[in-house]
C-alpha cells in the first residue's frame, strides 16, 4: 500500500510530499550532536528537539520525495567536514531533509517535524528506535535503541534498489545528469561552529 505524507516549511513556501510504502522506510529518532546542532544553527532548537535532544526522522528511498512549490528556496549546509548534507527552507529556516554530498550515493532522510502533524503518526507509526543515544541530553540509556547493524542493512537494500532502478536520477534534490545538489552547499565556518552549543 502506498500513501502520501505532505510536508511544508513553517511559512508554507516549500511544500511537497513523501510517498510511504509499508515496510520500506525507517522512522527513527536521532540524538547525534550534529542533528542537535543543526536546530541551533537554524534557530529552532527549543521547538524541534524532544526532551532528550532527539530529532524524529524518516529514512526512505531517494525518489520518494517530491517538491511541489518553493524549490528555489531550498538551501543546504554541511555542519562538519563530513559528507552529510542537511537541507532546509531558506525562507523560515525549517530543516527538511538529510542526504549525502552528491546523489551518487542515493539516500534521503525526511525531517518528520516538517510533515503533516495529523497524518504523520498514523502513516509512519511509532519509531523503530533511537540512534546515538550516548549523545542524548540527560540519561539516554532509558531510550530504546535501534541497532546500527539493522539500520545499515536496510539502508544498503534501499541504496542498491535506487541504483539498479535508476531512481538515483529521479531524486528531487540532485541534478539528474550530474547528481550534484540543486542548491549550493554551505560548509560551516570555524566561527559558526564556535557559536554552537555542543562540540
Ligand atoms: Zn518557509
Ligand atoms: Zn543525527
Amino acid at each position: 500500500m502506498t500513501s502520501e505524507l505532505s510536508f511544508a516549511c513553517d511559512c508554507g513556501t516549500v511544500t511537497g510530499a513523501v510517498r510511504i510504502r509499508s515496510g520500506e522506510g525507517d522512522h527513527v529518532v536521532c540524538h547525534c550532536t550534529d542533528c542537535q546542532n543543526l536546530t541551533h544553527y537554524l534557530g529552532h532548537a527549543g521547538r524541534l528537539l524532544d526532551a532528550h535532544g532527539g530529532t524524529p526522522l524518516y529514512q526512505t528511498r531517494c525518489a520518494r520525495v517530491r517538491i511541489d512549490t518553493g524549490r528555489d528556496r531550498l538551501a543546504c549546509v554541511h555542519m562538519t567536514d563530513g559528507s552529510t548534507l542537511r537541507w532546509y527552507a531558506a525562507c523560515c529556516r525549517l530543516p527538511l531533509f538529510n542526504t549525502v554530498a552528491t546523489g551518487k550515493l542515493p539516500f534521503i532522510t525526511v525531517q518528520v517535524g516538517a510533515c503533516d502533524p495529523t497524518a504523520r503518526g498514523p502513516l509512519l507509526g511509532p519509531p523503530r528506535g533511537h540512534l546515538f543515544t550516548h549523545e542524548a541530553i540527560g540519561d539516554g540509556s532509558v531510550l530504546p535503541k535501534m541497532s546500527m547493524v539493522t539500520l545499515m542493512r536496510r539502508f544498503f537494500v534501499r541504496v542498491i534498489k535506487d541504483i539498479v532502478s535508476g531512481d538515483r536520477r529521479r531524486a528531487a534534490l540532485f541534478d539528474p545528469t550530474t547528481l550534484e545538489p540543486v542548491a549550493k552547499p554551505h560548509r560551516l565556518t570555524d566561527e559558526e561552529k564556535l557559536r554552537l552549543p555542543r562540540r
